[in-house]
């Protein structure tokens, strides 16, 4: 997709700090985290939001869990614990049009969300 920032920073048009990134995810730091670990993980492939999974694309969503696992585990807070997080549209507060998931960690996370 032309216009979207994250194809963009998937690209490299858009410089981002690389955490991880293998045949279908590509995963960096958010540039405003709300924890002290706060990465972003998306697929290559473009798709705008969670209302485009389907039976012929879900597979990348299982990647993008295997991902958070692997960088929780070597950032070193996967045993302390921490949150993924999609936002879907807009009262789901997704202001990104192209998939992701938050990855959040490194310290105490409130429930319920606001
Ligand atoms: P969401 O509100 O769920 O759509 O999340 C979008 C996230 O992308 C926010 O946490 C932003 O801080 C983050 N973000 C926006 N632009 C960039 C960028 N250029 N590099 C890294 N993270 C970004
Ligand atoms: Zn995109």
């Amino acid at each position: 997709m032309a216009d979207c920032l994250f194809c963009k920073i998937v690209g490299g048009e858009i410089p981002s700090t690389k955490v991880f990134e293998d045949d279908y995810v590509y995963a960096f730091r958010d540039i405003e985290p709300q924890a002290p670990e706060h990465i972003i993980i998306v697929p290559k492939k473009h798709m705008a939001s969670a209302n485009e999974i389907t039976a012929d694309n879900s597979a990348v969503i299982g990647k993008i869990f295997e991902a958070a696992a692997k960088i929780a585990k070597e950032l070193g807070f996967a045993e302390k614990g921490y949150r993924i997080v999609n936002n879907c549209g807009e009262d789901g507060g997704q202001t990104v049009g192209h998939i992701h998931f938050h990855l959040l960690g490194g310290r105490s996370l409130q429930w319920p969300p606001g």
